[in-house]
């Protein structure tokens, strides 16, 4: 199994998407975004990269399943075929690898605040162990931290009162959450061995990354991709 985090550089996309945009509903040129997925897929070796339009669901998709030419939507994607990449875009939510090396299982998972509170997480953890997965591990990706990612503070009540861990201020002293907090939190609850390579990466902090909140509606995608030896 192997996975990998992608930046801004090394695509084709100028302007507010430049350039590794991965992402195809932000306003960028679709040829473009065509040519970065194709780079990206070209760098990991993948057959196929399939990828899923995530609406912010607790919902989990098997990749092989799909029909070739079809983007699922979902906000998980695993795999259990090998050559095939599953890849997740996000801009300041927070992007999380799973993988099963023993069984040959992996994924994908798209989870900001409300992925936080409807579970996507747990549910991708729990359709892995569905298919016998033992151990798994998980890498958690960049994303908007909680020094920076304020909300009104009933909202931010609301999240907490289902993730307590995910509780924070920001450093402007208002209400906040800390998405990766809570992700960390859930998968430790159901035993995953978390490493996470974004804690010191904020999205919004850091113009390395595609931020929505410092970039707005056009701001391009950053993604994770998991893949299974052949
Ligand atoms: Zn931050």
């Amino acid at each position: 199994m192997s996975y990998a985090f992608t930046d801004r550089l090394g695509g084709v996309s100028e302007g507010p998407w430049g350039s590794l945009n991965l992402g195809t509903s932000n306003g960028d040129d679709p040829a473009r975004v065509e040519g970065n997925l194709q780079r990206l897929g070209d760098e990991l070796g993948v057959e196929r990269l399939v990828r899923m339009t995530q609406v912010h669901s607790a919902d989990v998709v098997w990749a092989g399943d799909a029909a070739p030419d079809e983007i699922p939507v979902a906000d998980a994607l695993l795999t259990d075929r090998p050559g095939i990449g599953v890849l997740v875009r996000v801009a300041d939510c927070t992007p999380v690898v799973l993988a099963a090396p023993e069984e040959s299982l992996a994924g994908v998972v798209h989870c900001g605040r409300e992925g936080l509170v409807n579970g996507v997480v747990a549910a991708a953890v729990r359709r892995l162990r569905d298919r016998g997965a033992t151990s798994i591990a998980a890498w958690i990706g960049p994303r908007a931290c909680g020094r920076c990612y304020e909300l009104p503070v009933d909202l931010a009540d609301a999240v907490a009162a289902v993730v307590p861990q995910s509780r924070s201020t920001t450093s402007w002293g208002t209400a906040a959450i800390d998405v990766g907090a809570g992700v960390v939190s859930q998968l430790e609850a159901l035993g995953v061995d978390v490493t996470d390579l974004g804690a010191d990466e904020c999205t919004i902090e850091h113009d390395r990354w595609f931020s929505y909140r410092r970039q707005g509606q056009d701001s391009g995608r950053f993604g994770a991709v998991a893949v299974i030896a052949p």
